[in-house]
């Protein structure tokens, strides 16, 4: 399955390969979902399904991401496995022979390891290592450095999944806490074939604090934590104040000093409530129970 999201110029290209590369002796399902495209990229998927029986296509309503885009291609998937990769070519059609062969040697879930960074840009580099390192700090999943969303699942593992109903779903920590049979096999990702990449700064934030407030409290403990040590630094700092006022004959003095401190801890207050209000601000979304996705338009129970 493939989330597309305004790839109008990359979809083509991506199929033809994508279709070159399929080993001749299984049987395929594509399934392309489009998530909620502003340009051309549905018709251009409409009109792939006319040509190719084995396509289907999924339309949202609008944009829901990319993860969720993932989540209607697992929901709808009817194979004995299933292979999700992005619809730009940065993830090799070629590799699907591997992952197919990882599957019967008996793994349910096969994922794959970007290792070679010169085809993604610097900013992008340098802000996944940095987010995987802090990720592993505070999740209690274990998530390899460079995981990507391709990956092929198992359909013992698919079944497993319709009994999630997350709202926030960051996949790349969900599968690994999943466990059954895994393993991972390496690649070295090529440029976007087209277009640009849909995964903008705000997207990227947004999706890293997904991912760190889905695995674990730790954020929540350490304030505590902060907290007790800044209220013992105060305390001892009082102590010493008093001292000075009773055993000298000087006073500490400074209005500078205390203003500093009263807006240091005025921040550190707010951030602490901000990391409290980012797992309520969740928890009433979730409370909701509203579903990941809406579709627009599929072809699928035509088929
Ligand atoms: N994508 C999506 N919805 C979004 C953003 C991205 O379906 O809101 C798709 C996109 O079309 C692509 C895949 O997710 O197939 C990965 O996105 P992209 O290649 O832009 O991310 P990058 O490889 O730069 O991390
Ligand atoms: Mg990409």
């Amino acid at each position: 399955m493939i989330p597309c999201y305004n790839e109008e110029a990359a979809i083509e290209s991506f199929y033809t390969e994508l279709v070159r590369q399929l080993p001749d002796d299984y049987q395929f399902e594509i399934i392309l979902v489009d998530d909620g495209s502003k340009d051309g990229t549905l018709n251009c998927i409409k009109n792939l399904a006319e040509q190719d029986e084995h396509v289907s296509y999924i339309s949202f309503s609008r944009n829901f991401g990319h993860q969720n885009a993932l989540k209607a291609g697992f929901d709808h998937a009817s194979g004995d496995c299933a292979i999700c990769m992005d619809a730009d070519l940065q993830h090799p059609p070629e590799l699907i022979k591997t992952f197919i062969e990882k599957w019967e040697e008996g793994h349910d879930i096969v994922h794959s390891i970007r290792t070679d960074e010169s085809t993604i840009g610097k900013r992008k580099k340098y802000s996944s290592k940095v987010f995987y390192k802090i990720l592993n700090h505070f999740s209690d999943v274990e998530i390899q450095s460079g995981m990507a969303d391709f990956r092929l699942i198992d359909r013992k593992v698919l079944d497993q999944l319709t009994n999630f109903s997350e709202n926030f779903i960051f996949y790349r920590g969900l599968f690994p806490w999943m466990g059954f049979r895994q393993t991972s096999i390496s690649y070295v990702a090529n440029e976007r074939i087209a277009g640009q990449t849909k995964y903008t700064f705000g997207k990227m934030v947004r999706f890293a604090s997904i991912g760190l407030t889905s695995f674990s409290v730790k954020p929540l403990r350490y304030s505590i934590y902060l907290g007790l040590l800044f209220a013992f630094l105060a305390f001892t700092y009082l102590i010493y104040a008093v001292l000075v006022y009773l055993f000298t004959d000087w006073a500490i003095t400074g209005w500078t000093s205390l203003v500093v401190s009263i807006m240091f801890f005025g921040g550190i207050n707010l951030i602490m409530l901000g990391v409290i209000g980012e797992y309520l601000g969740k928890l009433f979304i979730e409370s909701k129970r509203r579903p990941n996705y809406l579709v627009a338009e599929s072809n699928l129970n035509k088929r």
